[in-house]
C-alpha cells in the first residue's frame, strides 16, 4: 500500500501537471469507488479546476475551484496514471478525469476510493489522523511514545499515532534507528527514543527523493517512480546482506504484521 513517500511523489507530479486545468470530462466506471450518485459526482466535478493537490497521511486531497474536495485513498493495489487515451495502460480504469487530451486514470481502486466532500466533511473524515512526520516536533513525539505500551512496528503504522507510515517505512525507520521492530515502545532507552525520532524524517525524505517504491509508472517514460525499490535497507530483503553490518536480514511475523530487520545490528 502506498505510504507517505509514494503519495508525495504523486502529489508533486500532479501539482505540476494538472493544477488549474479545467476538468473537461469525468468517467465513473465503478460506482463503489465514489460516495455519491454518479451524476451528482459529475455535476460537481466536471467544469471545475483543481486548485491544489495536498497530502494528508496516505491520502491525497484535490481542492476544487467549486469549493468541494476530492479525497483519494489508493489503499492496496490502487494507482494513478496520467496520459492520453493512446498511451494509458491496458487496465480497467475505475475513474477517469480528463483535462482536454490529458487523462488522469485511477486504476486498481478496489478498496481505494475517491470521495467528493465539503470542507467540514473532509475535516471530519481526517480528524482521527495523528501528526505529520515532517511537522511533528521531538518533544511531542517523545511524549506520545512514552504513553504507548505495545511493540514499535504496529505503533509506527497506526495512523492516529503518526501519519503516513506503513509496512515498508516502519521497517526502514527501525533499521535506521538500529532498533528491533518488535521492541516495546515503553522499554526503549532515552537514546533509542531519540534515535527513533531522528530516523523518521531522513528515511522518508530519502524515499521521496527516489520516487517511493510504487513500481508502476505515473506517465509514459517515467523512470523515477518506484526507484526506492532498489534502495530499501531491509524491507522485503529477507536472506540478503545487511547494508550496514553484513549480517543476514530476517523476516519476522507478529500477529498481522510482517517485518524485516537485521538481528545483528537492530537490538
Ligand atoms: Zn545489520
Amino acid at each position: 500500500m502506498p505510504e507517505l513517500p509514494e503519495m508525495e511523489t504523486y502529489r508533486e507530479f500532479l501539482n505540476h501537471n494538472i493544477r488549474h486545468k479545467p476538468i473537461t470530462d469525468v468517467v465513473i466506471n465503478r460506482e463503489k469507488s465514489i460516495n455519491t450518485g454518479v451524476q451528482t459526482f459529475i455535476d460537481y466535478v466536471k467544469g471545475s479546476n483543481i486548485t491544489f493537490v495536498k497530502r494528508r497521511a496516505k491520502h491525497l486531497i484535490f481542492e476544487l475551484s467549486s469549493g468541494k474536495f476530492l479525497l483519494l485513498h489508493l489503499m492496496l493495489g490502487g494507482l494513478m496514471f496520467l496520459g492520453t487515451s493512446k498511451n494509458s495502460p491496458d487496465r480497467t480504469k475505475q475513474i477517469i478525469l480528463s483535462f482536454g487530451e490529458l487523462q488522469l486514470n485511477f486504476i486498481g481502486l478496489r478498496l481505494g476510493y475517491l470521495h467528493l466532500l465539503s470542507k467540514s466533511e473532509l475535516d471530519e473524515k481526517l480528524s482521527e489522523i495523528g501528526p505529520e512526520p515532517f511537522e511533528l516536533q521531538r518533544e511531542e513525539f517523545l511524549q506520545r511514545l512514552e504513553r504507548k505500551k505495545g511493540a514499535l512496528k504496529p505503533l509506527l503504522v497506526e495512523q492516529s499515532f503518526i501519519a503516513g507510515i506503513g509496512n515498508c517505512y516502519s521497517d526502514e525507520i527501525c533499521f535506521e534507528a538500529k532498533i528491533h521492530p518488535f521492541r516495546k515502545a515503553n522499554e526503549l532507552s532515552d537514546g533509542e527514543r531519540n534515535n527513533l525520532f531522528d530516523s523518521i524524517r531522513p528515511v522518508l525524505a530519502r524515499a521521496v527523493q527516489f520516487g517511493g517504491y510504487m513500481d508502476f509508472p505515473m506517465y509514459e517514460g517515467d523512470k523515477k517512480t518506484g526507484s526506492y525499490n532498489e534502495n530499501t535497507y531491509v524491507y522485503e530483503r529477507e536472506g540478503e546482506k545487511c547494508p550496514r553490518c553484513g549480517g543476514t536480514i530476517e523476516r519476522v511475523d507478529h500477529s498481522s504484521h510482517k517485518s524485516f530487520y537485521c538481528p545483528n545490528c537492530q537490538k
